[in-house]
C-alpha cells in the first residue's frame, strides 16, 4: 500500500477515551490522550502542549455522565483540585465550557478552546530501541525531545516554536511498521552490510509500511486545522493534508544535533548511514552543511512552504 493514495479517503474512526496532566521533568505540563481506533488494538496517543487544545470525542457530552465521570477522563477545563465538583468550569481560573444543547457537542469557544490557529505538530512513529533503548542506530529519540522542546519554547534560533502549545501524535506503529521483531532481524541485515531500506526489502517488507491516516484524525478530533510539520521527510508533509479541514501551512525542519555541536546527539558510524539513507534513498530534506528547504522541496499545491536559513 503506498502512503500518499489513501489521503482522500475516508479516515479512521478514533476516539479518546482518557487524557491525563502530566508535569514534566524538562518543561511545562503535558496532557496525554489515549485514543481508540476502528483500524487497529493498539492504543495510540496524543502528547499536547496546551490545556485547551481539546478533543472533541472526549469532552462530547455522554448519556447518563455525571460531573466526576467527566472529570475522571479527563474532560475538564482549567485545572484539577482537592474537592473540584464540575467538570466544565474551573472556578479558580473563571473558566467555563458550553455545549450544544442537542447534539452533546463542545461548542468551540475562544476563551477555553484553541481553534483556528497554526499549530506545531509532529507525527512520531513509536520505537522502542531509539526512545527507550538509548540505540544510537537512529535518531526517533532525539527527535522526539527535541520536537517537546521546541513545543515548549517561544524560538530555537532561527525556528518559531510552539510556545506552550503543540501537539505529537505518537503512533504504535514500530520500525516503520514492520514491528519490533522484524525490525531487530533487519538491524542484523544491516550489520552485514544493508542499508536500512535493503534491509526492510530483503525482508519483504515495504521500505516504509507507515500508515498516517490515524494521525490525520487525531489532528481533526483535537481540533487542529492548520499545521506547522515538524519534519525532514517531504512526504510526511502530503499526508498531513485532508482538504478542507486540514492543511500543511509549513514544514519546520529538526537538523540532528550532531551536526550543529560536537557535545549534543547522537555521534555514531550506524546514525551516520542511517541519516545518509534517509537523504539519498528516502528523499528527505537534509543536507549537509545546512542547508535545509532548498529547491528540491517539493511545493503542494495546497501548502505554502516557508524557509528558515539555518545558521
Ligand atoms: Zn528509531
Amino acid at each position: 500500500m503506498t502512503l500518499s493514495s489513501d489521503s482522500k479517503e475516508s479516515l479512521p474512526v478514533v476516539k479518546c477515551v482518557a487524557r491525563a496532566r502530566i508535569p514534566t521533568t524538562t518543561g511545562p505540563d503535558i496532557f496525554l490522550h489515549l485514543y481508540a481506533n476502528d483500524r487497529d488494538n493498539k492504543e495510540h496517543l496524543a502528547i499536547v502542549f496546551g490545556e485547551d487544545i481539546r478533543s472533541r470525542t472526549l469532552f462530547q457530552r455522554r448519556k447518563g455522565e455525571t460531573q466526576q465521570d467527566r472529570m475522571v477522563r479527563g474532560a475538564y477545563v482549567g485545572k484539577l483540585f482537592p474537592g473540584r465538583t464540575m467538570a466544565d468550569s474551573d472556578e479558580n481560573l473563571g473558566l467555563s465550557l458550553k455545549f450544544d444543547e442537542t447534539t452533546g457537542a463542545l461548542q468551540v469557544d475562544p476563551k477555553t478552546t484553541w481553534h483556528d490557529q497554526k499549530t506545531l505538530v509532529r507525527v512520531h512513529s513509536e520505537c522502542y530501541t531509539g526512545e527507550t533503548a538509548w540505540s544510537a542506530r537512529c535518531d526517533c529519540g532525539e527527535q522526539f525531545d527535541h520536537a517537546g522542546k521546541l513545543m515548549g519554547v517561544e524560538r530555537e534560533g532561527d525556528i518559531i516554536g510552539g510556545a506552550g502549545r503543540g501537539v505529537i501524535v505518537y503512533l504504535r506503529q514500530e520500525g516503520r511498521g514492520i514491528g519490533l521483531g522484524e525490525k531487530l532481524k533487519a538491524y542484523n541485515l544491516q550489520d552485514l552490510g544493508a542499508d536500512t531500506v535493503q534491509a526492510n526489502l530483503i525482508l519483504k517488507h515495504p521500505a516504509d509500511g507507515r500508515d498516517f491516516s490515524l494521525g490525520r484524525a487525531i489532528l481533526l478530533d483535537l481540533g487542529i486545522s492548520k499545521v506547522r510539520l515538524l519534519t525532514n521527510n517531504p512526504d510526511k508533509v502530503s499526508q498531513a493534508e485532508y482538504p478542507p479541514h486540514l492543511h500543511c501551512v509549513e514544514r519546520v525542519p529538526m537538523v540532528p544535533l550532531s551536526w550543529t555541536s560536537e557535545n549534543e546527539g547522537i555521534h555514531s558510524s550506524e546514525i551516520e548511514g542511517y541519516l545518509r539513507t534517509k537523504v539519498e534513498r528516502m528523499g528527505h530534506l537534509l543536507q549537509r552543511p545546512l542547508k535545509l528547504h532548498s529547491h528540491a522541496t517539493k511545493p503542494s499545491s495546497s501548502a505554502t512552504m516557508t524557509t528558515h536559513t539555518l545558521v
